[in-house]
């Protein structure tokens, strides 16, 4: 931070809903936007941005770091046994330099596709090793310490609610003041949880500020186990142990009933859609145009990297409004709509619409340069239709968090590529083998 940045010479998109600027700029001052529009300024570095498409940073909200390092890994198997047979075993067998590794990772690749900020669940063990990863690559978001106590027979995995509780206490010291990452509460779902799990982290979250964060409703299967063992259906049950509310996230959210809607919408509990996930994994289509339109926030994320198979955000809009189409209707969820979520429903979701989500003068400046003069952009000229349908992760030209350019002219700029290559590679390779996956 310190030396002004200006971005001049670009098509400036200041927010989702509102019309982009030709040949604006931008100004940061000490990581903060000071200026946005038609104007000449001097600073300490100057790009020129020659035309191309200036916007916020997008906001992936459900994403799991620890994950990454899986990646091909479960193939073509439904959820529980997904989890249960692959990601499960995984997780257990994560050491400190696999998780740091894992993280690197999967901030790099949203880097290089444009996107600034995050909210992710790591697993019940390592999460410190996460979050150095994190404070290391320079992006702002949450990260989630996982809970689990019951596992659903996967004993390795299964840790008191009160060791938990203590394990957060140490995130909290060591990573709660920090000023780009912010610690969340995570129990896993409501299979893998007891009810006084659940009661007790949201009551912990509460106390302490923090954000919740679960899966919930993702497939048929896991709604009807969830009814056997409480009688409820997910969100309800959710409801009835404290998870429900402005400062509570779940994932998924596709097979819900029209009450579980009215209730979301009624205590402001946000939604995170994760389109490629419910594809890859057939959870089904989730009801996006109507939580929009009952007032619900969703936003956008890829969920983990063995369901996807990318953390892609351009790859999560473009299926975001796909997947309506066939079930609604060509109409259905317009381009601006898809960009908001990616983006301002984002930042609203993370509890930080004050600081991210669009480029106004004092917020952060998280900001990326997509290419719009591409073979597969040209000839269109609307920035929403561009970046939802046209343009691919590959085309981020500059991704810039808090003024400082994370990545420019196809090259990272805080870390060395070859080294995270060669590390995943080897902590890969270690992981499955103390899997017994390999
Ligand atoms: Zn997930």
């Amino acid at each position: 931070m310190g030396r002004d940045l200006l971005i001049k010479n670009a098509l400036v998109w200041p927010a989702a809903r509102q019309p982009a600027i030709e040949n604006g700029s931008v100004l940061v001052r000490d990581g903060r936007i000071a200026k946005v529009g038609r104007f000449t300024a001097r600073a300490d570095v100057v790009v020129d941005a020659d035309g191309q498409l200036l916007m916020p940073g997008l906001i992936q909200t459900h994403i799991h770091f620890c994950q990454a390092i899986f990646r091909g890994a479960g193939e073509d198997l439904p959820l529980l046994p997904w989890l249960k047979k692959v990601v499960w075993p995984l997780e257990a067998a994560h050491d400190e330099d696999s998780i740091f590794t894992s993280a690197s990772l999967a901030c790099a690749e949203m880097i290089r596709g444009g996107t600034t900020s995050f909210f992710s669940i790591e697993t019940v063990r390592h999460t410190e090793h996460a979050f150095r990863a994190a404070d290391k690559m320079g992006l702002v978001g949450v990260i989630g310490h996982c809970l689990m106590d019951e596992t659903g027979g996967y004993a390795p995995l299964a840790v008191d609610i009160e060791d938990a509780l203590a394990d957060l206490d140490v995130l909290q010291e060591r990573w709660g003041g920090h000023e780009r990452l912010r610690v969340g509460v995570a129990p896993r779902f409501a299979l893998s949880c007891s009810g006084r799990n659940m009661r007790v982290a949201s009551d912990y979250a509460r106390e302490h500020g923090l954000l919740l964060h679960t899966h919930s409703s993702e497939q048929i299967e896991e709604v009807q186990l969830v009814r056997e063992r409480t009688g409820k259906y997910n969100v309800d049950y959710l409801h009835s142990v404290g998870m429900s509310g402005a400062d509570v996230c779940l994932a998924h959210c596709v097979h819900t009933q029209q009450q579980e809607r009215e209730l979301l919408a009624e205590t402001q509990t946000k939604v995170m859609h994760c389109p490629s996930a419910n594809f890859k994994l057939a959870s089904g289509i989730a009801p996006i145009p109507e939580y929009l339109k009952a007032g619900i926030t969703v936003s956008l994320g890829a969920d983990g990297a063995p369901c996807n198979n990318r953390l892609d955000q351009f790859m999560e809009m473009r299926e975001a409004g796909l997947m309506q189409k066939i079930r609604l209707g060509a109409e259905a969820l317009p381009a601006r709509d898809i960009v908001w979520m990616a983006t301002e429903g984002g930042a609203r979701t993370i509890g930080m619409e004050d600081e991210l989500g669009t480029l106004e003068v004092g917020k952060r400046a998280n900001m990326i340069l997509v290419d719009q003069s591409t073979i597969h952009t040209i000839p269109s000229t609307d920035p929403a239709t561009n970046i939802v349908y046209s343009n691919t992760a590959s085309d981020v030209l500059m991704t810039i968090v808090d003024g400082q350019i994370l990545f420019e002219d196809g090259h990272f700029t805080q870390f060395d590529e070859e080294k995270l290559r060669a590390d995943v590679r080897r902590h890969r390779q270690k992981l499955m083998k103390r899997a017994g996956l390999s």
